[in-house]
């Protein structure tokens, strides 16, 4: 299976009319108010997109409350999963009392909602009693937070005269067994996809999918990763397909910098898929990186709205074009947490296919590396992994370089202190001169030190390592320099 698996393109009509899929963050589902705010946009939205799939990520906290309740089970702490229940209980039934007005219909969905608490305290009594949260088992408590939101939903459409229904993405999204962080098969999801979601649409209602999970082909409950109803969006728009993806967040769009760090950001009008991609690589929450080549492949559109302020027009994605090569920096991002792990020795440079084993003993522990420096010699080998994987990453590499530590080929594998990886994107900034250097300047007058570089490899971006007392600092520096250059 791969990304690639074919999908049909949108170049061909959609039977019935134009489809739009879209998809509702935690933040826009956490609340009573909030709902009935997702609510009122699907209402108004379907008078214009009558073939409509909503997709909605669990309530806001609740996929956290519900990870961390199995994890303290399997360390015995048998309290904390009671009192996530109360907990769950409280904020999935004001929901249904104040969206859902039929009696019998919110009697029925808080039942629904109340036997898949149940199904929680039964997983985490499980977990306690092995004393072990499997991924596998994992995946199972997380999905519940998704199962629950899809019901409320589609009963408080309903209620507003809105004909939906709730559908779970395991009968749609068929992934491998790579549990916490599944890979759709997006040929078999096309063919469901058409089976299941298909009819509901051809009768005129709004099916409301949980995002964030799947399902291997026997059935087993996965999930696509943390964040990943962005991934479920763009995934079901490319396989139905739909003619545009819009997800709907609680900020105005992608914007030039996280808006809690950096208040004074601004919304980023359009932005390319390379610069998309890269933002969302890069650590900006507000897509999943994932959510990109399904709706790359398809030639779908894609926007980014906000949930709160449903005028606002947000972020459109466009096409990679000739035009955006006269680029300017337009976003800055952070990945915070990481660390980076050097191995040097000058005996590096005889060793053969030192790069290749490097990354295959890091691939080995499932860490994802998110950034390569070069080395001007190859005498070094220096990458970033998240800080709390670097001490089994270490021992990847010692044992499998150990007869080179041992003959002094490689003199030493380690780590520094914590490091963020800051980035600046933005098409064709790289061939847009004094750019870089500006960067630099901007990052030196506040006296923060550049640990490493990398360059993108796609040309948008340039990634910048410092360290994590200089993060802040080099964030609003970088930002400063963005809103200088636009008003300039
Ligand atoms: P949702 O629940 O809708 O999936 P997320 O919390 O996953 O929402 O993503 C939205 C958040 O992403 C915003 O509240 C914002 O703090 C964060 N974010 C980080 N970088 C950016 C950026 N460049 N533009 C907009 N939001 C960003
Ligand atoms: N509910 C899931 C999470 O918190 C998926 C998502 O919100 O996109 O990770
Ligand atoms: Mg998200």
């Amino acid at each position: 299976m791969s990304d690639q698996d074919p999908v049909t393109s949108t170049t061909q009509a959609t039977p019935g009319g134009a489809t739009l899929v879209m998809k509702f963050g935690g933040t826009s589902v956490g609340t009573p108010e909030a709902m009935a705010q997702v609510v009122e946009i699907t209402r108004r939205t379907r008078r214009d997109w009558p073939r409509l799939v909503v997709i909605i990520s669990a309530l806001s906290g609740v996929t956290n409350l519900l990870l961390e309740s199995a994890s303290q089970a399997a360390f015995g702490q048998g309290s904390s999963f009671y009192n996530a229940e109360a907990r769950l209980r409280e904020m999935h039934y004001a929901i249904a009392e104040q969206l859902v007005s039929d009696l019998a219909r919110r009697a029925q969905v808080k039942q629904d909602v109340g036997h898949l608490i149940s199904d929680f305290l039964n997983l985490c009594q499980a977990i306690a009693v092995l004393g072990e949260a499997t991924p596998r088992a994992l995946d199972a408590v997380a999905a519940l937070g998704e199962r629950m939101s899809v019901r409320l939903l589609a009963a408080a459409l309903d209620s507003a005269g809105v004909p939906a229904q709730y559908v779970e993405a395991t009968q749609v999204i068929v992934t491998d067994r790579n549990f916490q962080n599944a890979h759709p098969d997006l040929a078999t999801t096309q063919q469901r996809s058409r089976l299941v979601l298909g009819p509901i649409l051809d009768l005129g209602r709004v099916p409301v999918v949980t995002g964030f999970i799947g399902a291997t082909p026997e059935g087993i409950t996965t999930t696509l990763g943390r964040g990943g109803s962005d991934y479920s969006a763009g995934i079901l728009g490319a396989v139905l397909p739909a003619d545009d993806v819009w997800i709907w967040t609680d900020v105005d769009g992608v914007m030039s910098a996280d808006p809690r760090a950096v208040p004074t950001a601004r919304t980023i009008p359009e932005l390319t898929y390379r610069e998309i991609a890269e933002l969302a690589y890069f650590g900006a929450k507000v897509l999943h990186p994932k959510t990109i080549r399904p709706v790359i492949d398809a030639g779908i559109g894609l926007r980014i709205c906000n949930t709160f302020n449903p005028d606002h027009p947000g972020t459109r994605l466009v096409a990679d074009r000739e035009a955006t090569l006269n680029g300017d920096v337009k976003a800055v991002t952070a990945i915070h947490g990481q660390r980076l792990i050097t191995i040097e020795g000058r005996g590096m440079l005889g060793v053969p296919g030192v790069a290749a084993r490097t990354f295959g003993a890091v691939a080995s522990t499932g860490t994802s590396v998110p950034l390569i420096t070069q080395a001007s010699s190859e005498q070094s080998i220096c990458f970033a992994v998240p800080s709390s994987a670097t001490d089994q990453v270490i021992a990847a590499l010692e044992k499998a370089f150990s007869n080179e530590l041992a003959q002094q080929d490689i003199d030493r594998i380690w780590a520094t202190d914590e490091v963020v990886i800051i980035t600046v994107v933005g098409a064709g900034m790289i061939h847009t001169p004094g750019i870089a250097g500006r960067v630099f300047t901007s990052l030196g007058s506040q006296n923060v030190n550049v640990i490493a570089i990398a360059q993108g490899s796609s040309e948008v971006s340039i990634s910048l390592v410092v360290s994590a007392t200089d993060a802040d600092v080099a964030v609003r520096a970088l930002h400063d320099l963005i809103l200088a250059r636009a008003s300039s």
